[in-house]
């Protein structure tokens, strides 16, 4: 409520967010969250609360008229639609050249990602936090991060028989071919759930085409795993539909202004309240975004000269094959990906294969590319539109599709197959435009200390992936878990 004190608030309710709140509350700490998204926890007018993947309706995007689906053609034609305007669960937000996708709601990204929890091989942990002790993270912080997000591992023996990973038997059948090292991938989706799913026995989700506007089934977010165990604690509680404008030093603590939201997305009221400690979880955009802010705009001005920088889009790419009509690919497909080729060592890229769910047989391959881009972009306040800018430039995504290329061009010319050129407009093969995995703008040991404090402002810490300096070589959300694990561990021990 207005003028409420709170000993810690945290902003935002994604990974860094939701680890921060639980192991604050277990410490005996009162946590309250601050989520500028919805709660998705009531069904909507179809009974369901999330929409599928293949009918976005008002509930897919952050206040937009038209959908932005990360492929936006199919066979050349554009099928983005028209929406009504509400606060939806993904965010396309555009900066000048590239959108940024990202999860709105309590549960941040893990409400609209594909699950895929990969830990870093431990050989690249050094050029992923290269000031972070390996052994701590792989001896206690990795296994503590997995075992709090649910990761499971898909059994062998069903993936053989089972008709939704046609499409990646197919792709692991092409990578073989080629000589390129294959693998699966473990997820926090339900396995036996979707082994369920698959046997008729249990409502469909991953089988239905649900994931990037939320699953109704078998996926545990974070609203199943660390925010349920964090608000069985009795000490955290969350404020969805609530935007943090600002956060200003006053007295020992600080003062932080908060614009509750409507669903259209207007202000209905703003609340000032006061914390003795403010975790930034907003997420590596969110994050950087208040940051930059505060820091130009004199509010923080004693934030270093960090603030803002390393910024990287983990080098995703996109593309699909055309494979021949005696390689069908499936016309059942579950959305969870799982499975992928690692040719991170040898090449720079970790390329999952990606389900095309729409219902029919496609005869595509599609993958999504982690290459080891080196482009960093930095935010900037400008003061003329007062919004925070982000310089990528959209030919700095050449060196992950010059990566990307060296897999796929060898195993279009192993099978005599071509690049799919209708997926991301006409004629275009490469999506090139977009990020899933936002990294950096407030990075470890540089904008923050070794722990995340933000330097000159006791109680102030970054929590979230804005730590990570670009890249993590694959997925993101289980370093981001790990390292709040293990920088909440040291902050619980020292500072409060
Ligand atoms: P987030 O999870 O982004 O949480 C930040 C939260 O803060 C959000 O809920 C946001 O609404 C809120 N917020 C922002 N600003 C404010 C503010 N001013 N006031 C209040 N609240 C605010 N990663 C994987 O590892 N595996 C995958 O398979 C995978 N697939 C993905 C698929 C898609 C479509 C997308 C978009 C992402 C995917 N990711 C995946 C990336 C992963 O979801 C993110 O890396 C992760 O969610 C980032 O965690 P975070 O804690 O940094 O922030």
């Amino acid at each position: 409520a207005d003028g409420a004190h709170v000993p810690v608030l945290v902003i935002g309710t994604g990974y860094g967010g939701s680890v921060a709140a639980l192991r604050l509350a277990q410490a005996g700490v009162d946590v309250h969250m601050v989520e500028m998204g919805m709660a998705w926890d009531t069904p909507g007018p179809d009974g369901k609360i999330f929409c599928s993947t293949l009918a976005p309706d008002h509930r897919s995007y952050w206040l937009r008229t038209r959908t932005k689906q990360p492929l936006n053609y199919f066979l050349g034609f554009p099928i983005d639609r028209n929406i009504s305007r509400y606060t939806g669960i993904l965010d396309a937000e555009e900066f000048g050249g590239i959108t940024v996708y990202q999860g709105r709601g309590v549960g941040g990204g893990s409400l609209v990602n594909g699950g895929m929890a990969v830990t870093p091989k431990r050989e690249e942990f050094g050029t992923v936090l290269p000031s972070v002790n390996a052994d701590e993270m792989y001896d206690t912080y990795y296994p503590r991060a997995n075992a709090g997000l649910g990761v499971g591992a898909i059994d062998p023996a069903w993936f053989e028989s089972a008709a939704c990973y046609q499409y990646s038997r197919v792709g692991r059948k092409h990578a073989g071919r080629s000589g390129f090292p294959f693998g699966f991938v473990p997820n926090v989706y339900d396995w036996d759930y979707m082994e369920r799913e698959s046997a008729g026995t249990a409502t469909k989700s991953a089988l239905a085409g649900e994931i990037l506007y939320g699953n109704n089934h078998g996926k545990k977010s974070l609203q199943r795993t660390y925010l349920a165990q964090a608000k069985a604690t009795g000490r955290v509680t969350v404020s969805p539909l609530h935007q943090v404008t600002s956060v200003a030093p006053a007295g020992g603590g600080y003062t932080v202004v908060i614009d509750q939201l409507d669903t259209g997305g207007d202000t209905t009221t703003t609340k000032t309240v006061t914390a003795d400690r403010v975790f930034f979880a907003a997420g590596s955009v969110g994050t950087s975004k208040l940051l930059v802010k505060l820091k130009a705009t004199g509010v923080l001005p004693g934030l270093n000269d960090e603030v803002g920088k390393g910024w990287g889009d983990n080098g995703n790419v996109m593309c699909g094959r055309a494979n021949h009509l005696w390689d069908p690919t499936g016309g059942l497909q579950s959305t969870i990906p799982c499975a992928g080729i690692d040719n991170w060592t040898a090449g720079g890229v970790f390329a999952e294969v990606a389900p095309l769910p729409v219902g029919i047989e496609t005869f595509a391959s599609f993958y999504l590319s982690i290459t080891k881009n080196p482009n960093r972009a930095q935010f900037s306040w400008n003061a003329a539109t007062g919004k925070v800018d982000l310089n990528w430039q959209a030919a700095w995504k050449q060196p992950s599709v010059t990566m990307a290329k060296t897999i796929f061009d060898k195993i279009n010319a192993k099978e005599g197959t071509i690049y799919r050129t209708d997926l991301f407009g006409v004629y275009k093969i490469w999506g090139d435009h977009l990020t899933y995995h936002p990294l950096g703008g407030a990075v470890l040991n540089r904008a923050t200390d070794n722990y995340g404090r933000l330097g000159g402002y006791p109680g102030l810490y970054v929590i979230d992936g804005s730590l990570i300096p670009g890249n993590t070589s694959v997925n993101p959300f289980v370093t981001i878990t790990a390292l709040a694990e293990r920088n909440i561990e040291k902050i619980i021990a020292t500072d409060l």
